[in-house]
């Protein structure tokens, strides 16, 4: 059969499912469905619109930034027609845990010779850490963790002034991205780093320091990425980020099947022909579809939920671990909100788990009016979950604590967020072994384990994926 007449099923219309469907036409086919389960796409680009003093607006409840790294999203954007000029300006303030507001990056009222030293340290540092990255750690900006534990780099690389091409060389230095960040700093004596990547980082969902891969640190937010998120530069969308993949879906020749849940995958056995039989489940019941090719990107973890899955694909895709991200919007008295958004600190390190880390303030205009999502974590390697409930208790004290109680809490949720592997399963090869996996019984896998759990490295591995196997 002509590769272009195959017909691949795309599970899942999030970032990945919606990016896989487009670079698949870009290459010519023209026989595939995206089933989605939702009556929505985007996944945990989720923008929903709330109307505020009669205007309608959106509000993000999963991704909300970018930055001008974010290469394969912006092929998204130009796909459907989208923009990211239109979107309102970050800012930001930080916070103590009491609520206080502190000034860690810059002198502020503390002219002390500890403060000034202490800067001063961390600028040398943060110099030191992009020289070493670009000498030592050459090779690290590709997408995805292909050849890493081996001392060896291949992929599409992230560099700004040729994104996109692919690279592949060896540097056994590489194999230190699978120590947890905090030691990464440490044996390159660049600790001080963690005060800035922290902020971007575990605030942001993705664990702490002493639990995560450098690698997860260092290819999300890679050395240009940081540098525009410490500046404020950064990418947000009017109409949201779901908006990204909605305006792409709909210049899709198939655009996502919604509201339709792959509930089983039956593969013909290895080195067997025939098709792949998937079950979708709508409204209208359950119905059998008949593909040559699949293309999963919902987590791979849960793949043996619905699908015929091999011995060996449950023993790798059981070491996946993912991050417990909750959010809610906030709704604050009148006149009783933030007016800026805030990070909060001293709460994002791991014995200060179920805090509220930080919330974003998005519309400038709406003043203290701003309805405001905030978030935490409320898991740890090696200490209890803190219960859902009181994850919930304790970010509204904070949000108090802060001066902002909380009026009434909207589009509540708890994430499937960042799915990565241990610095133990990382050294040991899991992402070869990944990569070995691919192709087999027709079934390729994407989404966010593939490189890093944002729409960034999500759509650019639909892109890797398509580009080296379709
Ligand atoms: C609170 C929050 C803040 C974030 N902030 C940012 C940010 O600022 N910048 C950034 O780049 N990223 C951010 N992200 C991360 C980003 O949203 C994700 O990395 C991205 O959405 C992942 O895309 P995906 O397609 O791999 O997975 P998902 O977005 O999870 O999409 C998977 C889709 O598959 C569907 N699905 C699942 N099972 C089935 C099934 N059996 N059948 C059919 N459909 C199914 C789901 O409904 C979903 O729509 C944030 C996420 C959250 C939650």
């Amino acid at each position: 059969m002509a590769k272009h007449n195959e017909r691949v099923c795309i599970i899942g219309g999030g970032p990945a499912g919606i990016s896989a469907a487009m670079y698949l036409e870009k290459k010519g086919y023209r026989n595939y469905a995206v089933y989605e389960k939702l009556n929505k796409v985007g996944g945990k680009s989720w923008s929903p619109t709330l109307t505020v003093n009669g205007e309608e607006r959106t509000f993000e409840t999963g991704a909300i930034m970018g930055a001008k790294t974010y290469f394969a999203v912006h092929e998204v954007e130009e796909f459907g027609g989208e923009t990211h000029d239109d979107g309102p300006n970050m800012r930001r303030m930080y916070r103590d845990k009491d609520g206080f507001v502190i000034h860690p990056f810059e002198i502020g009222e503390d002219f002390s010779v500890s403060k000034t030293l202490g800067l001063l340290k961390l600028k040398r540092q943060m110099k030191k850490l992009v020289k070493l990255m670009n000498t030592k750690y050459r090779g690290y900006d590709t997408y995805g963790h292909i050849g890493v534990a081996k001392g060896e780099f291949y992929g599409l690389s992230k560099e700004v002034d040729r994104p996109l091409h692919r690279i592949k060389g060896r540097n056994p230095n590489l194999k230190d991205l699978a120590l947890p960040f905090s030691e990464f700093c440490r044996i390159n004596g660049v600790e001080e780093v963690q005060r800035i990547w922290i902020g971007p980082y575990t605030s942001f969902g993705y664990g702490y320091f002493d639990e995560i891969p450098a690698a997860y640190v260092m290819k999300y937010l890679d050395t240009t990425t940081a540098i525009e998120f410490v500046n404020m530069r950064l990418w947000t969308w009017k109409r949201g980020t779901q908006s990204i993949y909605e305006a792409a879906n709909k210049k899709l020749q198939h655009p996502a099947i919604l509201n339709t849940e792959v509930v089983k995958v039956e593969r013909p056995a290895e080195g067997e022909k025939g098709k792949i039989k998937v079950t979708i489940k709508n409204d209208q019941g359950e119905q059998v579809e008949e593909f040559d090719k699949l293309i999963v990107t919902t987590p791979l973890d849960w793949f043996k939920d619905f699908a015929d899955a091999r011995e060996d694909e449950k023993a790798l895709f059981s070491k996946i671990i993912h991050e417990k991200y909750v959010d809610f919007t906030a709704v604050f008295e009148e006149n009783g909100g933030p007016d800026i958004s805030g990070y909060i600190f001293d709460n994002m390190t791991s014995d200060r788990l179920g805090h509220a880390m930080v919330y974003y303030h998005r519309w400038e205009d709406l003043g203290s009016n701003c309805p405001c999502p905030v978030y935490a974590l409320r898991n740890h390697t090696g200490d209890p979950d803190v219960p859902y409930d009181e994850t919930i208790r304790l970010m509204e004290e904070d949000m108090k604590l802060c001066g902002f109680p909380v009026k009434e809490r909207l589009f509540e949720q708890e994430t499937y967020y960042c799915p990565h592997v241990s610095p133990e399963d990382y050294a040991d090869g899991w992402y070869d072994k990944l990569d070995a996996m691919q192709g087999r019984q027709n079934t390729y896998y994407a989404g966010e384990i593939l490189s890093f759990g944002d729409m960034e490295d999500t759509c650019a591995s639909s892109r890797d994926i398509v580009g080296r196997f379709f």
